[in-house]
C-alpha cells in the first residue's frame, strides 16, 4: 500500500514540476523570444529536462532536427541568399545537406572504460549546460544546424546570437529546428535566440551568469572576446588557406579541384582556397587547364589593377560590398561583362599582392609563381599567418606533402582534392561548420561540447 502511495506521489510530483517548468518557459514556443535573458532562462529549464530524457529520446530529437533541416533546405537557403546577399543558392543547398547529415550525433559521446588489476574505471561525456553560440554571416544556416545537432547530442541547450545582418535567416533556422524538437517530444527552449540579434545582445549572452560555455564562429575579434569572457570557450576563427601545387602534381586534376574549392559559395567558406602558390615549371599548364574548365576567367594585368582598386580599400582591407558576390557582379564594376558559366576570376600576382594576404571571401583568386617547392612551402606557411586553419597541396611527392603539413600546422590539411573535402564534402569523416583552430578542438563534434567525468570502482566489477 505504502509503495503504491509512494509511486503515485512521485508521479504527481514529476507532473507538477513539469507543469511549473512549462509555465516558466516564456515566449511563443518557437524558440524565439524578446530578450537574451528569457532565452537563457528557457534554455536552463530545457537543459534540465533533456538531462532526464533517455539517450534513445535524445537520438530521436537529433533525427528530427536532421529531417527538419533537410525538409526546410530550399526555403532556408533562399532566405540566406536573399538576406545576406552572400554565396550561391545551389552551394547553400549542399552546405545544409552536409550539416544535416554529417554533423556528429550522440554516438560521438560513447563512454570509455578501463579494466585492470585495480577494478574498473568509466569515463563519460557529460553536458556543459547552456551554451551561448555566436554565429557568422557567411553560414547563417549551416553553422546553426551543425551546432544544434552537436550541442544537443552532447546533452546541452543552446542560445544563438547570429550576425545582425543574418537575423531573419537565423530566426527561421531556429524556428524550423525548434518546431521539430518539440514535435519529437523534446523540451521547448532547447535551442533559442532573440528576434533581432545585435552586438549588444551578443555581449549580454557572453556575460550572462547562467551561460556555462561560449562558442564563437567568426573572425579574430569575436574569438578573442569569448576567450576573455572568463567562461569555458571554443573559438573557431578566420583563415587564409593557401594551396600549393608542385611539379609532381596531376596538374589537370589540381586545376579542376582548385576551381571547385575556391568558387564554392563564391569563396565565403573559411576553408576555401584563397591563394595559389605554384612551382614555375608547371604554372603555365595550371593556368591553361584552369581556363580549359570553362569556369575560370583569366584577368589581364590592367584588369587586375582596376579590380584590386575596387575590392581592396585604401587602408588595405577587403571591401565588404563585394564579399560573397558572383564573379560577374564584381567584374561589372570595371566594365567587364563575362558569361554565366564563369565561377571564378584568376590572375597572376606578385607575392606582395594584398589578395594573397587578405581573406578576400570572393571569387577572385591570385596565383603566385615560385622557383621551387621549398619556396612554395615557406610562402604557404607565411600567408597562412598562424591561423592554423586550412591548407591544401597538389603533389605526388610524399616528402613534399609531409613537409608542408608539418610546417603549416593547420587544423585541416587536404591533399589532391578541393578544400571542402576536408570538411567531409567528397572527403571522409564528419563535417563541422565550427572549426576550432585557435582553441584546438579541430572540427567540432558532439564531444567538443561536453565535459569528461571519470568514475573509478576499486578492485571489483571485472568479469574476468
Ligand atoms: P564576424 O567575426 O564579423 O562575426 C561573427 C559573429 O560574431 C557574429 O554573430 C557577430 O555579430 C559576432 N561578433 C563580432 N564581433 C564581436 C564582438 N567584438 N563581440 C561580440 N560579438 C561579436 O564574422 P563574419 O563576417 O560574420 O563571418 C566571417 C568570418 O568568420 C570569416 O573570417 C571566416 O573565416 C570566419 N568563419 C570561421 C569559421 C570556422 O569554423 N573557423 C566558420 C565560418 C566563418
Amino acid at each position: 500500500m505504502d509503495t503504491n502511495l509512494d509511486s503515485i506521489s512521485a508521479v504527481v510530483k514529476k507532473v507538477l514540476i513539469e507543469l511549473v517548468e512549462e509555465r516558466e518557459l516564456s515566449g511563443n514556443n518557437s524558440g524565439i523570444v524578446e530578450t537574451i535573458d528569457e532565452a537563457v532562462e528557457n534554455a536552463v529549464v530545457a537543459q534540465n529536462r533533456l538531462k532526464k530524457l533517455s539517450l534513445d529520446r535524445r537520438k530521436e530529437i537529433i533525427a528530427a532536427i536532421r529531417k527538419a533541416a533537410l525538409d526546410g533546405n530550399e526555403r532556408l537557403a533562399a532566405l540566406a541568399i536573399e538576406e545576406t546577399g552572400l554565396g550561391r543558392y545551389e552551394d547553400k543547398i549542399r552546405e545544409n545537406i552536409l550539416c544535416a547529415t554529417k554533423s556528429t550525433g550522440p554516438e560521438d559521446i560513447e563512454p570509455r572504460s578501463y579494466s585492470g588489476d585495480h577494478g574498473l574505471t568509466l569515463v563519460e561525456h557529460a553536458p556543459r549546460g547552456v551554451i551561448g553560440s555566436l554565429t557568422p554571416i557567411t553560414n547563417p544556416t549551416g553553422t546553426l544546424i551543425h551546432n544544434s545537432i552537436c550541442m544537443i547530442s552532447g546533452g546541452n541547450s543552446v542560445v544563438f546570437n547570429a550576425h545582425p545582418n543574418a537575423g531573419r535567416t537565423s530566426v527561421q533556422t531556429i524556428t524550423t529546428m525548434h518546431d521539430a524538437i518539440v514535435r519529437a517530444g523534446g523540451p521547448p527552449g532547447l535551442i533559442g535566440g532573440v528576434a533581432r540579434p545585435t552586438l549588444e545582445t551578443a555581449r549580454e549572452l557572453m556575460a550572462h551568469p547562467k551561460v556555462d560555455m561560449l562558442v564563437a564562429t567568426g573572425g579574430r575579434p569575436v574569438v578573442q572576446a569569448v576567450l576573455r569572457s572568463g567562461k569555458k570557450a571554443i573559438g573557431a576563427g578566420a583563415g587564409n588557406p593557401p594551396v600549393v601545387v608542385d611539379e609532381t602534381a596531376n596538374i589537370r586534376r589540381a586545376a579542376s579541384c582548385i576551381i571547385d574549392g575556391a568558387s564554392v559559395n563564391n569563396n565565403i567558406f573559411c576553408t576555401s582556397e584563397k591563394e595559389v602558390i605554384v612551382v614555375d615549371s608547371v604554372a603555365n599548364a595550371l593556368i591553361k587547364f584552369m581556363q580549359e574548365t570553362g569556369k575560370a576567367y583569366l584577368l589581364t594585368p590592367e584588369q587586375v589593377e582596376k579590380i584590386t582598386g575596387i575590392v581592396v580599400t585604401s587602408d588595405r582591407k577587403i571591401n565588404g560590398a563585394f564579399i560573397g558576390k558572383n564573379v560577374q557582379v564584381i567584374l561589372k564594376e570595371i566594365g567587364l561583362s563575362i558569361g554565366e558559366q564563369y565561377r571564378l576570376a584568376i590572375f597572376e600576382a606578385p607575392r606582395t599582392h594584398p589578395l594573397v594576404w587578405l581573406e578576400q571571401m570572393m571569387p577572385i583568386l591570385p596565383i603566385v609563381r615560385v622557383a621551387n617547392v621549398s619556396e612554395a612551402i615557406s610562402l604557404g606557411v607565411e600567408v597562412e599567418q598562424g591561423n592554423r586553419h586550412t591548407a591544401i597541396i597538389h603533389s605526388n611527392h610524399i616528402e613534399h606533402m609531409t613537409r608542408f603539413a608539418r610546417e603549416v600546422e593547420t587544423t585541416i590539411f587536404v591533399k589532391n582534392g578541393p578544400s571542402y573535402a576536408g570538411i567531409g564534402l567528397g572527403g571522409e569523416g564528419h563535417t563541422a561548420f565550427t572549426i576550432a583552430g585557435p582553441t584546438g578542438e579541430g572540427l567540432t563534434s558532439a564531444r567538443s561540447f561536453t565535459r569528461a567525468r571519470r568514475c573509478t570502482l576499486v578492485d571489483a566489477f571485472r568479469i574476468i
